[in-house]
């Protein structure tokens, strides 16, 4: 898969969502002279980082023609992973000089810090003027070799459009995935999922149990801390004889997984301990949802693997027309975002060729094969993990042409997901890797010269 040397084509590509993927896949795009429109229905840039207020309707958003609310964004969030190794190659996340109050100079800022600096990608790179805002895409399907995309404006107004090709990045946080627990349905309390979380008053004096102890549980459950009575963590990883009273608060404890939920409003966990509860609050992660695809059921959303699709991107029998920027998790998810579309961008001009659809199903149902040899479940199937993400990463800047990624961007993330896992309380503010503070700014200032 060399770069060959064809003349390039200049084809004409939409872009759903103008978040952190769509906005650097609209760049890579535009750089590589394909005509880009970016469908985005919201009325600004910035996708799970426009934080709202407003939650919907209905707390566990099960009801499927509920009026959506994209962002999942709670009000005290700040980043999971630190700023050097959040950002663009060639736009580095660093605090800017301006005195507003939105801007959050800390290493682990707000989210307010990081929709910032995403208005100030879109505006260096004149971006907002390929984005088509408050319109819908509603229908994606195939049109003989082209695309036909249907929208739909703020007015309720349709349009159908032909594209040579179209570039999915529509997010995957924003469709709750709802732990199921035996006798729910009998008890008595409020259950939401983190979806739906803004802020803990209206959990005061309540005693709250929240599942998932990853970013969100361990987030939120230190919100509630503050006015809730009581908050318990059930942890789906731990072991079933786990009862700790956890540090930073003296109202937090944790447990494993939920045994049984009783119709006279108390919980069960598998530790045999029981709390009378009010709410449960599901930070039990989302699914992967394109309500707008039509394939004729190629493609399929089963357990949470996506698929079947090459290196997580391209479906093998629509390729290159289609194509899905940013379903991989735990990874760099903004080098992930960038990488994989300059990939995209260079596909779809020619200068890099894909391999057959033949091959590309092998190397896809060899993904699944090993994935089902070491025992993961489907829905870990796009989970990429520290070791993985850096070969898959370097793999696809192999591809284009470009560096591997750097060290300690690889290393940031390494450390911050051990930090965030041991000292959830502190990892925001304690740390030990100043050394990748300074090489991370040294490359910053070697990219200025
Ligand atoms: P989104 O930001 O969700 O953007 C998708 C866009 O598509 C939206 O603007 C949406 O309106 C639009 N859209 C959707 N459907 C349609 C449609 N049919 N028609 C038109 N437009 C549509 N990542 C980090 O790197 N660091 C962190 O600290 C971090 N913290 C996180 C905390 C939380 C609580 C969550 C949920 C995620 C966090 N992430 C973090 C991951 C985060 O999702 C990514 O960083 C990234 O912002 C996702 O970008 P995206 O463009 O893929 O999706």
């Amino acid at each position: 898969m060399a770069p060959s040397c064809s003349p390039i084509n200049s084809l004409h590509v939409a872009v759903i969502g103008a978040g952190a993927a769509g906005l650097v896949a609209a760049r890579e795009l535009r750089r590589e002279s394909h005509s880009v429109v970016v469908f985005e229905r919201n009325t600004e840039v910035g996708g799970l980082w426009v934080y709202t207020p407003q939650s919907e309707p209905d707390p566990l958003s099960l009801d499927p023609n509920r009026t959506v609310v994209h962002s999942s964004v709670y009000d005290s969030l700040r980043t999971n992973l630190p700023r050097e190794c959040m950002g663009y190659s060639d736009f580095p996340f660093v605090p800017r000089p301006e005195h507003d109050e939105s801007r959050d100079p800390r290493r682990y800022p707000t989210h307010r810090e990081v929709l910032a600096y995403l208005r100030d990608f879109a505006r260096e790179f004149k971006l907002v003027e390929m984005v088509r805002f408050g319109t819908e895409v509603v229908r994606v399907e195939q049109d003989g070799r082209k695309w036909k995309i249907r929208s739909r404006n703020s007015d309720g107004v349709s349009r159908d459009e032909i594209f040579d090709s179209v570039v999915v990045c529509n997010g995957h946080y924003t469709e709750p995935r709802v732990a199921q627990i035996p006798g729910i349905d009998q008890w008595p309390g409020k259950q939401l999922h983190s979806h739906n979380y803004r802020v803990p008053d209206p959990f005061k004096d309540q005693v709250v149990v929240v599942i998932g102890n990853f970013a969100s549980g361990s987030d939120i459950s230190r919100d509630l801390t503050g006015v809730a009575k009581e908050v318990h963590i059930a942890a789906r990883s731990k072991p079933s004889e786990t009862y700790e009273k956890l540090p930073g608060a003296d109202n937090l404890w944790l447990h494993p997984m939920i045994e049984t939920a009783r119709k006279d409003g108390s919980i069960v966990f598998k530790n045999g301990k029981v709390v009378q509860a009010d709410t449960i609050v599901h930070c039990t992660g989302y699914i992967y949802h394109f309500p707008f695809l039509n394939t004729n059921g190629y493609i399929t959303v089963d357990d949470n693997c996506v698929g079947p699709l090459y290196k997580h991107v391209f479906p093998p029998a629509l390729a290159p027309g289609l194509s899905f920027i940013g379903l991989p998790w735990m990874t760099l998810l903004f080098t992930l975002f960038e990488l994989q579309s300059k990939w995209v961008a260079a596909v779809l001009s020619g200068r890099v060729t894909l391999p057959s659809e033949d091959k590309m199903m092998e190397d896809t149902n060899a993904l699944y094969t090993k994935r089902d040899a070491n025992g993961f479940p489907k829905r870990y199937t796009h989970r990429l993990g520290v070791v993985g993400q850096a070969e898959y990463l370097n793999w696809i800047a192999d591809q284009i042409g470009e560096p591997p990624v750097e060290q300690w961007r690889n290393k940031e993330l390494e450390d911050g997901y051990v930090r965030l896992a041991t000292q959830a309380d502190t990892f925001r503010d304690k740390w030990d890797d100043d050394h990748l503070i300074a090489e991370a700014y040294e490359d910053f200032l070697r990219q200025k010269l």
